[in-house]
């Protein structure tokens, strides 16, 4: 029969990884895409609903597209991987084999990181670092924030998805804030010295929300942090603070999944930067956020990236087609207020030892106002460019 491809994650790069092969393969290749939810609301841009300037429904997207480009599309969990009879067992029951295996899984959060906190206090302290319910949630508390009470943010250890992603976060709830409750304080207990386009992040905060951000970073125990969800408390080394919101983020690893596919170091999947294939299995490939690769960060932008390698090279080794040399690129933006867009990002190749970064850019601080709506107006197209890359 045909060869057969089993992708598990319709995300950032498991939906693009199959889009691309059903696609390129032209019904040469089964391609089988294992995925719990009818609808994908992306993480990115889910900071913009916090902040007001995006709809929940404007996030949301559905499989019907990738279906019809002939992708079989299974709503299941992925429950365990049987690497040497090569197939993925479903939550329903059934189970599917594969010649090759593309997990992209996206993260789960590290047990015991963050004492006091764990799934079952997610209600009272969201982490909205998987998009959806958790996200809408922690709008809610947002907006129903007593007049000058503290939005506390406990921002995750690196790696970890999106890494201006909090930030970015922090500067939309106080856009939020500066409108409806402009007494409102923001408290960031933070375990790094720094964080991505910091210089630019704090110099927006400094312009447009002057006094409302305070940041503890590890040298004042920012890195010694527990929550207490029932008294809805924050204690930062000593210092505890009542907390009207505590948007708690804590430390990442692949999704289990790949730890039980036995492709992880423990956290992440150590990958060959040419193909995105495991280190432990040359028939497994990971892609996005669960993927050791190298020097890439994790966003929907690199997992997006990594996914079209993959696809060519998985292709050309199941059917010989050709397959053309691993480049890589990324760009990660942000917005810090109305019009104010900011945006990091780099080119890539592949060296025997990882993905490796060529050259890269950033925003300058002081940049004019023209300049900055022109990267959120850039931001805006990428957001339309990517999904339709993801979901046809
Ligand atoms: P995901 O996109 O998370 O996809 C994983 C999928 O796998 C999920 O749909 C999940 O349901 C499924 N899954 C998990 N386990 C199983 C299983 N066992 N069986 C079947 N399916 C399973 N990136 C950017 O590029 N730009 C941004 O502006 C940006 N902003 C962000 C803002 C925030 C607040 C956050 C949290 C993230 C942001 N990101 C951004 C990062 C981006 O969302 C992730 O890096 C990207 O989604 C990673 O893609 P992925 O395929 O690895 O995982």
């Amino acid at each position: 029969g045909k060869p057969r491809v089993v992708v598990v994650g319709g995300g950032a790069g498991g939906a693009t990884a199959a889009r691309y092969i059903a696609k390129d393969s032209k019904g040469a290749i089964d391609v089988t895409l294992i995925e719990p939810t009818r609808t994908y609301y992306t993480c990115f841009f889910s900071n913009l609903y916090l902040g007001g300037f995006k709809d929940m429904d404007d996030l949301g997207h559905t499989y019907g597209g990738l279906a019809a480009n002939g992708v079989n599309v299974v709503h299941d969990w992925a429950v365990d991987v049987d690497r040497d009879a090569r197939t993925v067992s479903l939550a329903g029951g059934g189970s599917v084999g594969y010649d090759k295996l593309i997990l992209s899984p996206g993260i789960d959060f590290i047990d015991g990181a963050v004492p006091g906190w764990d799934l079952s206090t997610q209600n009272a302290m969201p982490h909205a670092y998987k998009a959806g319910s958790q996200t809408e949630l922690l709008k809610a508390q947002l907006k129903a924030m007593p007049q000058g009470g503290v939005f506390g943010m406990v921002a995750p250890p690196n790696p970890y998805r999106c890494p201006p992603g909090p930030y970015e976060r922090v500067s939309m709830v106080a856009h939020y804030l500066k409108a409806n409750n402009p007494t409102a304080k923001i408290l960031i207990a933070d375990p790094k010295p720094k964080f991505s386009k910091q210089g630019l992040f704090e110099e927006g905060w400094q312009k447009h929300y002057g006094g409302m951000i305070e940041r503890i970073g590890p040298d004042f125990g920012g890195d010694n942090v527990s929550v207490n969800a029932a008294d809805m408390t924050l204690d930062i080394d000593g210092e505890v603070t009542e907390v009207a919101v505590c948007n708690v983020i804590p430390a990442m690893k692949a999704g289990r999944i790949a730890d039980m596919a036995g492709v992880t170091d423990g956290n992440w999947a150590p990958v060959n930067a040419i193909d995105m294939s495991s280190k432990a299995d040359p028939d497994v490939h990971v892609l996005g956020d669960a993927s050791q690769q190298g020097d890439m960060p994790k966003s929907g932008f690199s997992a997006n990236s990594q996914a079209k390698v993959c696809a060519n090279a998985v292709r050309g080794a199941l059917t010989g087609s050709r397959v053309f040399p691993a480049k890589f690129s990324n760009t990660c933006w942000s917005l810090i207020d109305t019009n104010d867009g900011i945006k990091v990002g780099a080119t890539y190749e592949a060296t025997d030892e990882k993905i490796a970064k060529i050259d890269g850019f950033v925003s300058q601080t002081g940049e004019s106002a023209e300049v900055r709506q022109a990267t959120y107006e850039e931001s805006e197209g990428w957001y339309a460019g990517i999904t339709a890359d993801m979901f046809g």
